[in-house]
């Protein structure tokens, strides 16, 4: 009896989908005097199903010693969200980052997360310390910074440790409009879900984290947030041995080979880049 009803519940389910296979194709409301049927619906560039970007933060010496030259050696361009202390400590390498047209984000000069952070309390500081004035200061700095010595206006923002409050308990404020008013896009972290290309807040893009991971781990993370349309914007720090906060550097290489084979339907680019694409492209989010 139950395999029967759940047979029938399958059937309906099949019957009530018709068609939803290709929501895309789905009728757009009168544009410009164009009935739906004039409308085709907006796709990524060459056919591509998803988008994705590959992202570093914190601007970690092994960026510069060791994932550079894999992306440059597949003619790959990354988003690196840096703080301005470790850009000056490798100069040279990071304005030849920049020059070779890798995306510079900012991501503070401070690093400020929650003090629950205990190396962040160790220089009594935590985002529960500070108001909106000091943390437009230190990501105007790092603004300044990133112009003056890398030649670029960063476009772009990652939140540290993905924390986008300031301020405790019924004081707290958000910053997420700050970012909104100074960069085309802010990126949280820890997340659980890719970007929907026709909602997502270009101020909360999500990151999801790929430190630690083998190739085989980071695809079948790629598989689970892989629908119609999603930008995966990945996340990660040191590049080299696999790590907690470190890409192994097989497995990055892996994924860009992987990614960069057009039957696999991955449109490969920077943040800013698709984030661009997509404002000019997309439907008004509902
Ligand atoms: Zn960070």
């Amino acid at each position: 009896m139950r395999k029967a009803l759940s047979s029938v519940i399958a059937a309906l389910v099949v019957i009530s989908c018709a068609g939803c296979s290709n929501v895309e194709a789905e009728p757009h409301s009168k544009t410009n005097g164009k009935t739906s049927t004039d409308i085709v619906a907006w796709q990524y560039p060459n056919g591509a199903r998803n988008a994705i970007s590959i992202t570093f933060d914190d601007a970690r010496e092994s960026q510069v010693d060791v994932g550079v030259a894999i992306l440059d050696k597949h003619n790959v361009k990354g988003t690196f969200y840096v703080m301005p202390e470790p850009v000056q400590r490798r100069l040279a390498q990071w304005q030849a980052v920049a020059e070779n047209g890798h995306e510079i984000g900012n991501h503070t000069q401070s690093h400020l997360c929650t003090g629950n952070f205990q190396w962040l309390r160790a220089m009594n500081k935590g985002l529960e310390q500070v108001d909106l004035t000091w943390m437009r200061d230190d990501i105007e700095k790092t603004n300044q910074f990133i112009e003056s010595n890398l030649g670029v206006t960063p476009h772009s923002f990652a939140y540290p440790c993905g924390n986008t409050f300031v301020g405790r308990g019924a004081e707290v404020q958000s910053y997420v409009p700050l970012i909104a008013d100074l960069f085309t896009t802010g990126r949280t972290w820890l997340d659980e879900t890719a970007n929907d290309a026709n909602y997502t807040d270009f101020a909360q893009l999500t990151g999801i984290r790929i430190d630690g991971m083998t190739f085989e781990q980071i695809k079948a993370t790629l598989d689970a947030l892989r629908f119609t349309k999603s930008w995966i914007i990945l996340a990660g720090h040191e590049v080299g041995q696999k790590g907690m906060y470190t890409i192994d550097s097989q497995a990055l290489e892996s994924l860009i080979v992987y990614l960069k084979d057009p039957a696999n339907g991955y449109w490969l680019d920077t943040v800013d880049n698709v984030a661009n694409y997509l404002k000019q492209h997309r439907d008004a989010p509902k």
